[in-house]
C-alpha cells in the first residue's frame, strides 16, 4: 500500500473512532480523502503538515439548546446546531438546515462537504453548516417565528458579516430567513450582510432563490458541451419539489429540455409532456407547501406515484426514461437499484442538485457503464456563489440586476466545470468531475492551511 493510501486509511480510522454514528460524515470524507490519494502521493507537505486530520475537525462546534413556545402555550424545545468548519479562506459560509432528521452528523458532513464546494466557486469563502431538528412542516407562521427568534437568541453572538454568514436550506427559505434575521438585527443592532437569502426588498440578491437550480442546470450543459451534446431537447428525471428541484425545472424549461418529474417526501409526479412550472409554483412555492397529489388533479395526462422509497427500493422519478437525472432532494436518494434503472433507461448524465444525494454504490456503477457525473459540491455550488455576491452587495451598498447576477454565475459555474475538468486531466482521469473538484477543492484550502501555520 502507498503511504498516501495509509494516510488516507489512518485517517478515515481516526474520523470513525471519533465521529461514532456520524454515518453521512464518514460517507463524505472516504469520498474525499479516497480520491485525493494521486495528489497526495505527488505531493507530501499535505501529510507532513497533518492537512487531512485538520480538515475533517470543525474548527468549532456550538451545540444549543432551542425552547420555543407554540400555540398552545406548550414549551418546546429543539437542537441547534452550528458547525463552524474552516475559515483557512473566508468566513464561515454555509446554509441552515430545520428537517427532523438533522443531528450531528448530517451537519458535519454538509458542513465538510461546504469546505470544497466553496473553494471552488474561487471566491473568498470559508466553510460552515448548521440547523435543527425542527420541523417546520405543520407549525403556524407564528411558531415558525417563535422558533427562529429564539435559534437566533444563541446564534447570534456566534455570526457576523466577516465572521459567519448563514442561509437557507432544507426546510429554511425566505420566510425563515425573514424572522432570523429580524431577530439578528434587534440583538446586534446591526444591518449588515450577516445572512444571505434575504428579500430582494431589504438586502437579498436578485437571482438568489433561483441560483442553486439554475447553476446546476449550466453545469450539465457545460458537461454536455464538452461531449458535443446540450441540454436542449434532452429528456430530464428531477427529484424533489423544493428550492432547487423549482429553478431547476425552470431553467430547463428555459433551455428547452423536458422535465419529466418532481417528488416530494409522499411522492412522485411522472408528467410526460412536461411538467408545467406553474402548476407546480402554486402548489409547492414559497408561500405554500401542499402535496404534489393535487397535481395530478389539475393535469389529468400526468401520474401520481405515492411514497416512493427512500432510500432502500427503487425511486419511482428513476424509474422512467430519461437522458439526464438530477436528484434535488436530499441525501442518499439515488441508490444502486435507482442507478440499474436509469443506466437500463438510457440515462447519460447525473447531475448532483442536492448534497450527496447518489449513495457510493450507485456512483461507482454509474461509472463502470459510462454515464458522465456532475457531483454535488461542483454542480450545486451556483447558491453559495449567488450568496457570496450578495454579500458583496451588502458590503458595497449596491444592488446588482437579475442579468448582472445570472451573466456572473453563468461565468462561476463555467469556472468550476474547467477548474474540475482540468484538474481531473492533470492527474490522468480525464472527465472525472469527482475527482476534479475534489482535488482542486481542496488544494486551495489545504494551501491556504499550510500557509496560516499550526491553527
Ligand atoms: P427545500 O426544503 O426547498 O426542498 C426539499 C425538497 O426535497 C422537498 O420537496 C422535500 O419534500 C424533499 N425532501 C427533503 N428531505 C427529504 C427526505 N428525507 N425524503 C424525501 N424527500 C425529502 O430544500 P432545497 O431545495 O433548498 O434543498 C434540496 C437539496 O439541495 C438539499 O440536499 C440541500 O442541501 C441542497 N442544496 C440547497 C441549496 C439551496 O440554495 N437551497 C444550495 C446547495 C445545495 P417535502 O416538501 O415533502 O418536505
Amino acid at each position: 500500500m502507498s503511504s498516501a493510501r495509509e494516510y488516507v486509511k489512518g485517517v478515515l480510522n481516526y474520523v470513525r473512532e471519533c465521529s461514532p454514528g456520524q454515518n453521512e460524515f464518514y460517507q463524505a470524507t472516504t469520498e474525499v480523502f479516497e480520491s485525493l490519494i494521486p495528489l497526495l502521493e505527488e505531493d507530501r507537505r499535505y501529510k507532513d503538515y497533518s492537512i487531512l486530520e485538520r480538515i475533517v475537525t470543525p474548527e468549532r462546534t456550538i451545540i444549543f439548546r432551542v425552547t420555543w413556545v407554540d400555540d398552545s402555550g406548550k414549551i418546546r424545545s429543539n437542537l441547534g446546531y452550528r458547525v463552524q468548519f474552516n475559515s483557512a479562506i473566508g468566513p464561515y459560509k454555509g446554509g441552515l438546515r430545520f428537517h427532523p432528521t438533522v443531528n450531528l452528523g448530517i451537519v458535519k458532513f454538509l458542513g465538510f462537504e461546504q469546505i470544497f464546494k466553496n473553494s471552488l466557486t474561487g471566491l473568498d469563502i470559508g466553510a460552515g453548516k448548521g440547523g435543527s431538528n425542527f420541523d417546520p412542516k405543520g407549525k403556524s407562521d407564528n411558531e415558525i417565528m417563535a422558533f427562529c427568534q429564539s435559534f437566533m437568541n444563541e446564534m447570534y453572538r456566534h455570526m457576523g458579516e466577516t465572521r459567519d454568514i448563514p442561509a437557507g436550506d432544507i426546510g429554511v427559505g425566505p420566510r425563515e430567513i425573514g424572522y432570523l434575521y429580524g431577530q439578528y438585527k434587534r440583538l446586534t443592532v446591526r444591518f449588515e450582510g450577516a445572512l444571505t437569502g434575504k428579500k430582494t426588498s431589504w438586502g437579498g440578491s436578485q437571482g438568489r432563490i433561483e441560483a442553486t437550480g439554475y447553476g446546476s442546470v449550466y453545469f450539465a450543459e457545460n458537461i454536455l458541451n464538452k461531449y458535443g451534446d446540450e441540454i436542449k431537447g434532452k429528456v430530464c428525471a428531477v427529484s424533489g419539489a423544493g428550492n432547487v428541484a423549482i429553478h431547476t425545472i425552470e431553467k430547463l424549461l428555459k433551455m428547452g429540455a423536458i422535465p419529466v418529474t418532481c417528488s416530494d417526501s409522499k411522492g412522485t409526479i411522472y408528467h410526460k409532456n412536461g411538467i408545467d412550472l406553474n402548476t407546480l409554483k402554486a402548489i409547492k412555492g414559497m408561500e405554500r407547501r401542499g402535496s404534489l397529489a393535487e397535481y395530478a388533479n389539475i393535469h389529468k395526462g400526468a401520474q401520481y406515484i405515492p411514497l416512493h422509497k427512500y432510500p432502500e427500493g427503487g425511486h419511482a422519478a428513476w424509474s422512467v426514461p430519461c437522458d439526464v437525472a438530477f436528484p434535488s432532494a436530499t441525501q442518499n436518494e439515488l441508490t444502486l437499484t435507482d442507478a440499474k434503472n436509469l443506466v437500463k433507461n438510457g440515462c447519460i448524465l447525473v447531475n448532483e442538485g442536492a448534497n450527496m444525494p447518489t449513495t457510493p454504490e450507485a456512483m461507482a456503477y454509474l461509472k463502470s457503464n459510462g454515464v458522465y457525473f456532475g457531483p454535488a459540491k461542483a454542480a450545486n455550488a451556483g447558491g453559495v456563489a449567488v450568496s457570496q455576491l450578495e454579500m458583496a452587495q451588502n458590503a458595497s451598498m449596491q444592488n446588482w440586476t437579475f442579468a448582472q447576477v445570472d451573466t456572473k454565475l453563468f461565468e462561476i459555474m463555467r469556472n468550476i466545470f474547467n477548474t474540475a475538468y482540468n484538474t481531473s486531466k492533470e492527474f490522468g482521469q480525464e472527465g472525472d468531475l469527482l475527482m476534479g473538484a475534489n482535488i482542486a477543492g481542496f488544494r486551495r484550502v489545504a494551501d491556504a492551511m499550510i500557509d496560516q501555520g499550526a491553527v
